[in-house]
């Protein structure tokens, strides 16, 4: 127990000695005058965490602007994707195309939509 207790005081003594050096470290700087090299220091230690910071929320908004979610307009899945790609339907296979916030269906020129009715048997006999 007493070996555990050495140890720990140990490790805790090697962490307070490193920032005691940093400490006498910012101490000297500024006693010499050079202040500035430590401002300098610590704005380019802060610096990469301030940017990922901005980076981080500038993603977001971007991708809070362009995604989209909306119904294939056939069969019905809904789904998201960015604004302004092409892409298929994950469903159905449709190839389809984002405008607008809607996804809009790519077809080929000429191509007719049809849309298929039931009908009773006894009406066609009438
Ligand atoms: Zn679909």
């Amino acid at each position: 127990m007493n070996q555990n207790f050495s140890r720990l005081a140990q490790i805790n003594l090697s962490g307070v000695g490193c920032w005691l050096t940093v400490l006498a470290f910012v101490i000297l700087l500024s006693s010499l005058g050079l202040g500035w090299v430590l401002n300098w220091l610590i704005f380019l230690i802060t610096l990469p965490f301030i940017l990922l910071f901005v980076a981080f929320f500038a993603l977001r908004w971007w991708v809070g602007r362009n995604i989209v979610e909306d119904e294939c307009p056939v069969c019905g899945y809904s789904f998201t994707a960015f604004n302004g790609i092409d892409i298929d339907c994950p469903n159905c296979n449709e190839p389809l195309k984002v405008e607008k916030g809607k996804f809009i269906r790519v077809t080929p020129p000429g191509t007719i939509d049809v849309e298929a009715i039931e009908v009773d048997v006894k009406r066609l006999e009438d």
